[in-house]
């Protein structure tokens, strides 16, 4: 199991702040100002434990949100509790008005996973849309 963060914890997201003075903001509902700044949340966010940010983020659209939805916070929920989050590194970041695609390397108990996720932008929400592993 992995250790809860603390508020004065480094973020997870690799910001080099304290999670009280990163992420954690978003957590609370502050707005993700781009789809980069949301990505690192969502990551900080399984980190975090923070389940709902996590569905609160999902577009309409993602296959995830037909799932009942106490099962899927509880398989955010066992993911993010055996989980390890240990590095985040962005590779590439390409954003457009309404439409961005993040990729990066995301270390996760001791194994690097390369991920290419694409997010939308609702109203004034980017919303993680989905992902393909490279
Ligand atoms: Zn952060």
């Amino acid at each position: 199991m992995s250790k809860k963060i603390g508020v004065n914890s480094n973020c997870p997201c690799g910001s080099g702040k304290k999670y009280k003075k990163c992420c954690q903001l978003l957590h609370q509902g502050a707005i993700a100002i781009d789809a980069l700044v949301l990505m690192k949340s969502r990551y900080s966010a399984y980190a975090a434990r923070e389940c709902k940010y996590i569905v609160k983020t999902t577009h309409p659209s993602n296959r995830e949100q037909k799932k009942d939805r106490d099962l899927w916070l509880k398989e955010i929920s066992d993911f993010s509790i055996n989980s390890s989050f240990e590095r985040l590194e962005i590779l590439e970041y390409q954003t457009g008005t309404d439409e961005a695609y993040v990729t990066f390397a995301a270390t996760i108990n001791g194994e690097k996973i390369i991920e290419k996720s694409r997010f939308l932008k609702e109203g004034n929400r980017w919303l993680y849309e989905s992902g393909i592993f490279l």
